[in-house]
């Protein structure tokens, strides 16, 4: 599943690839990526004779933004885009393509198709669904130690799901939460209430740097994409403790264990990562 890392990739990378491209027609072939409006025909109709002026993001949506309107996708498993000239052969599992007025085409393919996309006109995608409850950006300068406090400190329940939850900080999923709680040295069953402020101060610096080299690995491969077949998306990144079950631990060579945490795979290292009883059952 991309994170925000692999979103932000696809984001550079379709700026190298789109800007300042219009949009001559649009083929629609999965309806129910369409999510908004409701006809795929009127997307399709909409987006004629746009162009793209700059691809954004908002947690892991892309924001395509066209002279006057807001084309809002999330890849969610397996969606990529690539770009092909027109006359190129369509491969298996394209759902949509927008055919350029320069004879190229960017195509949305998506195996598992639980991609969406949504059309707005500019300025109202923040007032409405899908992105109108997202919390903190993590890799903007609004996002501080401050922040971060102010939005979880209070809370008695597992840190690991409140860092997954959206309506807080957008853009961790399952792989950087593991590898910022590891940095962190924070168990992922600690509650946020029980953090004391050097751990606050661990666990900001630790999302931040994780995410940020991520989009470094990413940014590098950029160049590779854009050379080669035009498809672009998943890349590997160094990985510290995800997926590492059984291996040593990078930092003290203990094994890395693999347990659940609100119906997620986790990572850790127990010895980095040790356990600490919540405040409400140390006084039971
Ligand atoms: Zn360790």
């Amino acid at each position: 599943m991309p994170e925000l890392p692999e979103v932000e990739t696809v984001r550079r990378t379709l700026i190298e690839l789109v800007v300042g491209k219009r949009i001559q027609a649009v083929t629609v072939r999965l309806p129910r990526i369409i999510q908004r409006p409701a006809e795929p025909e009127q997307f399709a109709d909409a987006l004629v004779g746009h162009t793209i002026e700059t691809v954004e993001r908002r947690g892991k949506f892309l924001r395509i933004m066209l002279d006057g309107l807001v084309l809002v996708s999330h890849l969610r498993m397996e969606g990529r885009y690539g770009v092909f000239k027109s006359e190129e052969q369509i491969e298996l599992h394209t759902h949509v393509i927008f055919h350029f007025d320069d004879g190229t085409d960017l195509r949305y393919k998506d195996v598992r198709q639980f991609g969406t996309m949504h059309l707005f006109r500019s300025g109202q995608e923040l007032e409405l669904p899908p992105l109108n409850k997202l919390g903190i950006e993590p890799l903007e300068e609004t996002f501080t130690l401050e922040a971060l406090h102010g939005k979880l400190a209070e809370r008695s329940t597992k840190i690991k799901p409140l860092l997954l939850n959206q309506e807080h900080i957008v853009g961790l999923g399952n792989i950087y939460v593991d590898e910022a709680l590891f940095q962190a040295k924070i168990h992922p069953e600690r509650t946020p209430d029980t953090l004391k402020p050097a751990e606050w101060k661990r666990l900001y610096e630790a999302i931040r740097s994780t995410l940020a080299l991520a989009v470094e690995a990413g940014g590098s491969s950029i160049k590779s994409y854009v050379n080669g077949q035009g498809e672009m998306g998943m890349f590997q990144h160094q990985l510290l403790v995800y997926g590492k079950k059984d291996e040593p631990c990078p930092a003290c060579a203990g094994p890395i264990e693999k347990f659940t945490v609100g119906g997620r795979g986790t990572h850790i290292c127990s010895k980095c990562q040790p356990y600490v009883l919540s405040a409400k059952s140390r006084t039971q």
